[in-house]
């Protein structure tokens, strides 16, 4: 008998096209080859001193060297309720809060709780990566809103109707979005939040970004909105991105008794609980005291730095637009006018002509070593995603590069 793996689960999941690209890079940096990484989504900087000091003091201790509760330590659970008090402007009980193994952790948990088959799950395109794969691990269909640049990736209302049916269950929403940057306006959740109203259907809102927002852009919880929205939404969020904490993994859910305790039960039987001494350091950051604060406001004023140069750059390049984004660490280069393939191939063309999205960041990196990640991954065809979690330095450079290349190949 040939030995075979689950099939059927393993065909609804693919591997993570950011992490495969940023793997790709650093294993031909570590090769020797000065490749640009301009791929992962991962702060270029450490985590601040002050939160690594608390987690150094507290690895001496047998609280950390011991399983916590499923839903975290006393200490932690305290401060996701201040953190979620103070800047989402909503008060949960310490049972409507869990600490999870990453934001990606809380996700895949929530979805596993709430989604099944026969269920649809909507989400808005160019999406994360892992959304649509998680949706699928559940045994459930996600439906996709598409959104475009020219209006700054926000659905209609009536796409949005259209995509919904009786077998909805959920909406994923994710302001500031990953991998476009763009923040919707409050009026925009709303609305969503207001059509789902008194159904059942739930929302799961991922903040992860929500530190990360430039200019006069405002982040708003949509649990924050009215009770119904309250009841119905499912916060998530972590230390990864704002505390550069990304290898900690400690993510943050928060929402209704009833939800919570089914990540608590499955989280119980999967994981246990996050790592015990990253929840000291977690809830160091969480805390955000002056220390937390001065260092978020530095990294944030870089990203606002770098923000600016990564648009002027992609603008200088001949037929490629952007989205001026309202947060995160992302800029999304429509490259469409670039990609004559999706068109159709000039007469005898090949040659330098690029066929399209994924095959132009497969050729920056082999060609140019820059390391980007296609936009079909996010179910944004047409567009590369550009992570400006890397210094001015390496910026420049990656830009460089990609305009010399661009330079270099078949124009529309
Ligand atoms: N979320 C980041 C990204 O999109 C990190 C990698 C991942 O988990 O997708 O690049």
């Amino acid at each position: 008998m040939p030995l075979r793996l689950n099939e059927v689960r393993m065909s609804a999941v693919k591997p993570s096209a950011t992490l495969a690209m940023a793997a790709k890079a650093k294993a031909l940096i570590k090769a020797g080859v000065p490749v640009m990484n301009l791929s992962a989504g991962e702060p270029d900087f450490p985590t601040p001193a002050c939160i690594v000091e608390a987690a150094r003091a507290a690895i001496g201790l047998r609280s950390s060297h011991a399983y916590t509760n499923p839903r975290g330590t006393d200490e932690l659970i305290a401060a996701m309720q201040q953190k979620l008090s103070r800047e989402q402007g909503v008060d949960y009980k310490d049972n409507e809060v869990i600490a999870t193994v990453g934001t990606k952790g809380a996700l895949m948990l929530a979805l596993d709780a709430l989604v099944g088959p026969g269920d649809e799950v909507v989400l808005f395109a160019p999406y994360w990566v892992t959304y649509a794969d998680l949706v699928r691990l559940a045994g459930a269909r996600p439906v996709v809103v598409s959104t475009d640049r020219e209006r700054g990736y926000q659905p209609s209302m009536q796409e949005f109707e259209a995509a919904l049916s009786p077998s909805t269950k959920l909406v994923v929403l994710n302001s500031p979005n990953n991998p476009t940057g763009a923040g919707w306006p409050e009026s925009m959740l709303r609305a969503i939040l207001e059509r789902v109203r008194g159904t059942g259907i739930w929302v799961i809102s991922d903040e992860i970004y929500e530190k990360l927002v430039y200019g006069d852009f405002k982040h708003v919880s949509p649990a924050s909105f009215d009770d119904d929205a309250r009841g119905r939404t499912l916060f998530v969020g972590g230390v990864a991105k704002a505390y550069a904490m990304t290898g900690w993994r400690v993510g943050v859910a928060a929402g209704p008794k009833l939800v919570i305790d089914a990540l608590m039960t499955l989280q119980g039987q999967r994981t246990t609980c996050a790592t015990a001494v990253a929840q000291v350091a977690a809830a160091y950051a969480l805390r955000e005291g002056p220390d937390v604060q001065a260092a978020v406001a530095e990294m944030r004023a870089a990203y606002t730095k770098r923000r600016a140069l990564v648009l002027e750059r992609a603008r200088a390049i001949p037929g490629v637009k952007v989205h001026d984004p309202e947060g995160a660490f992302y800029v999304f280069l429509d490259v469409n006018e670039r990609i004559p393939a999706r068109r159709a191939l000039p007469a005898g063309g090949g040659g330098s002509v690029i066929a399209d999205d994924v095959v132009l960041a497969n050729r920056l990196l082999e060609e140019s070593n820059v390391a980007t990640v296609m936009g079909s991954a996010f179910q944004g065809p047409g567009c590369l995603r550009v992570s400006y979690a890397a210094s001015e330095d390496t910026l420049n450079q990656g830009f460089d590069r990609i305009a010399a290349f661009f330079a270099s190949t078949t124009s529309a």
